[in-house]
This record gives structure tokens, C-alpha cells and sequence, in this order.
């Protein structure tokens, strides 16, 4: 039985990967600041082999017992969240990683840093490959988020080059799927919770911008995978799924698998809004064996029962 310490585990990634590692009979303990993350997320979890700690990354972390690996996923990652507290989003994922990189030198912990496919910025390569180092405005809107990543690859970096910490960074790609807050923001939420309640489809811009939408159950596979790794591996390795979609045409899927009524409507662009965006996933392939299982029609069809579930359960409190 492994200790393993998730900061950020009462958010959307870090609950499905909470569930998945105590299943697998290991110990948790969730480092939590409750920005964005939700105490209902987590409440149902039994509490044998889990810890909750509400504290804040970005202050010195102390923890007495021996833990085997920390994966960060502390950091706000929805763009109008991230927007609405930009500096300490910059310090999560600056002064967090260096207090989570400090208490796993005391441990001699395995690290991972979830890192982004934000690091691309504005990417004029297309498909993203690990080697390509991106073109991000460094003082726009978004740069709280995606610089502060960028940084954070950099601290993993130099622990490892300075004191061999066992460091692991994977760039996410957009990840979507049960447990996200209904309220997130992003859009795979935001269109189903649109959709199953007959409002109107935001779309931001002309919706020809691209994403790839990666199934949660998947990422955390990649996650756990990449945690496995030797200790010469540190990345950074793309985790995503390679199919790549319009923005207009998810609103379409969504609202056809939806049966909804809602109608679609446009919206202005935010500053900086990637065009598009699909990972390159060779190296997953080659290094962890691992690529996606759940396609978007299926992973789509889970999440909208699980949101369904969420707006029944709202409806009878
Ligand atoms: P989320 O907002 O649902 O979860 C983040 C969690 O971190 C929340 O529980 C929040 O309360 C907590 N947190 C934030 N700042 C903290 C701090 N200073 N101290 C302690 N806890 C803090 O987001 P998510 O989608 O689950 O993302 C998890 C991680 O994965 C983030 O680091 C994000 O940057 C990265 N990521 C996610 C995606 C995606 O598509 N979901 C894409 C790229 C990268
Ligand atoms: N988006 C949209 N309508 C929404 C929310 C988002 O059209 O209600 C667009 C957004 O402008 C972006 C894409 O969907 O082009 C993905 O946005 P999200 O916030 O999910 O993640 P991002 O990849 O931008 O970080």
C-alpha cells in the first residue's frame, strides 16, 4: 500500500483520481484550498486510507508521515477561473510547486506536475509535439495560467537537475467527464448543462476553433502510468485525445445527443483564444503504452448521464 498525497484532489481530475488510487488499495492524502474544488466531490468517499487537509499550497506544506508520491493538480484550471485570480493562480503554481518539490525532496517522493497543453499558447505547429516550445503571449489574459505553467515545468526541471528529485511532468490536454463543476466554466460543461436545461448555446466566436476532449477515466490511466515511470523519465509528455473537433461541431453533437431545444448563439471570443489545439501522443505511446480508450460520442454519453443525475439530485433537495 502506497501514501500517496494529491493536492488539488477535491477538483474535477483530482476526485476520479482519488477514486481510482484508493480502488487500488493505496492511501490518500487530499491537499485542498477549496478554490475551485467541491466538498460534494469528495464526500461520498469512505474515510479508511483517506486524509483531507484544507490548506493552501502556496504555504509551507508539513506533513508527518512518509509519502510515497505527490501528483500536483492544485491549480485553478477553467479560463474565467484562472482569470478571476490570476496572481494566485501564479503562485499556485509557482510557490506551490516549490513547497510540494521541497516536501518531496524530505520524502524522496516520486513527483508529477500536471502541466498543459496551454504551454503552446497560440500554436503555429499543428499537431503539438513535446519538442515544440509553444507561442504564448507572456503578459495577456490568459499568460497567469499558461506562464505559470511554462514556470513550473522549469522548477520540476531544475529539482531534477540539482538534487535528482524524481520529477514527472505530463501537458493535459482538454480533459473532460464526471465531477467537473457544473458551474467550471469550460465547454463540455457548459454546453450539456445548457443543453439538458433548454437554455441557449454559448459559442465564443464563430466556434471554428479546435479542441481535442480527452475522457477523464483515460487521463488518469495516462496519470497513474506516467507516476510508474522510471526514475530517468521526467517528460514532459502529452496526455490527450488526438481527435480533434470544432467548437460548432460539439454544440451539435451535444445538442443532438441531448434531444434538447436549445438553440445555438455567438458570443464574443475571449483575448488569446487558442485556434486550435491536438496533441501528438507518440511519445505516450512509446514510453508509458498508453493512448485513449473512450472516444467522444461514448465519453460525451457518460458524462451527460452524469450531469443528468447532478441537475435530478438539485431538483429534489
Ligand atoms: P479543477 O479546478 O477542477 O481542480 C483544481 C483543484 O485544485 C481544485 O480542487 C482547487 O480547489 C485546487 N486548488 C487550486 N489552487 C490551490 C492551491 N493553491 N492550494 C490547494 N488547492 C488548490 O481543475 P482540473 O480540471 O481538475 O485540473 C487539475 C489540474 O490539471 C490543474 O493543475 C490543471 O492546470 C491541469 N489541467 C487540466 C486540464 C483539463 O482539461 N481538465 C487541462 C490541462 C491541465
Ligand atoms: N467555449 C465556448 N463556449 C463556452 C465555453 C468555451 O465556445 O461556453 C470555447 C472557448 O472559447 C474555447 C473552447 O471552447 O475556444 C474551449 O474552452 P475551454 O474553456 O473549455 O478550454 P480552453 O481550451 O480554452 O482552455
Amino acid at each position: 500500500m502506497k501514501t500517496i498525497l494529491i493536492a488539488g484532489g477535491a477538483g474535477f481530475i483530482g476526485t476520479n483520481l482519488t477514486k481510482r488510487l484508493l480502488d487500488e488499495g493505496n492511501k490518500v492524502i487530499c491537499i485542498d484550498n477549496f478554490h475551485t474544488g467541491k466538498t460534494e466531490n469528495i464526500k461520498n468517499i469512505p474515510s479508511k486510507n483517506y486524509q483531507l487537509i484544507k490548506h493552501d499550497i502556496i504555504n509551507i506544506i508539513e506533513i508527518d508521515e512518509k509519502i510515497d508520491e505527490i501528483y500536483n493538480l492544485a491549480s485553478p484550471a477553467s479560463p474565467p477561473h484562472y482569470q478571476a485570480a490570476p496572481l494566485q493562480t501564479i503562485k499556485s503554481n509557482i510557490y506551490g510547486v516549490f513547497n510540494l518539490l521541497e516536501l518531496a525532496k524530505k520524502n524522496d517522493a516520486k513527483f508529477l506536475q500536471t502541466s498543459t497543453s496551454e504551454v503552446y499558447g497560440e500554436p503555429l505547429q499543428h499537431p503539438q509535439n513535446e519538442s515544440y516550445w509553444g507561442n504564448v503571449n507572456p503578459n495577456g489574459i490568459r499568460s497567469c495560467y499558461d506562464e505559470s505553467k511554462r514556470c513550473s515545468e522549469s522548477i520540476c526541471m531544475n529539482y531534477y537537475r540539482e538534487f535528482d528529485s524524481k520529477v514527472k511532468i505530463v501537458r493535459i490536454f482538454n480533459t473532460y467527464g464526471p465531477f467537473m463543476d457544473p458551474k467550471d466554466g469550460r465547454v463540455v460543461t457548459n454546453f450539456i448543462i445548457q443543453a439538458l436545461t433548454n437554455k441557449n448555446i454559448t459559442i465564443y466566436g464563430d466556434g471554428s476553433q479546435t479542441r481535442s476532449f480527452c475522457y477523464v477515466d483515460d487521463m488518469v490511466e495516462g496519470l497513474i502510468k506516467m507516476m510508474a515511470t522510471d526514475d530517468d523519465i521526467t517528460g514532459p509528455v502529452n496526455l490527450g485525445n488526438p481527435g480533434e473537433f470544432s467548437i460548432l461541431e460539439l454544440a451539435r453533437k451535444v445538442i443532438v445527443k441531448t434531444n434538447s431545444n436549445s438553440k445555438i448563439i455567438n458570443c464574443p471570443l475571449p483575448h488569446d483564444d487558442p485556434t486550435q489545439r491536438k496533441p501528438n501522443i507518440d511519445l505516450a505511446k512509446k514510453i508509458l503504452g498508453w493512448e485513449p480508450k473512450i472516444m467522444l460520442n461514448e465519453g460525451l454519453d457518460k458524462t451527460i448521464e452524469y450531469y443528468k443525475e447532478v441537475l435530478k439530485n438539485k431538483k429534489n433537495r
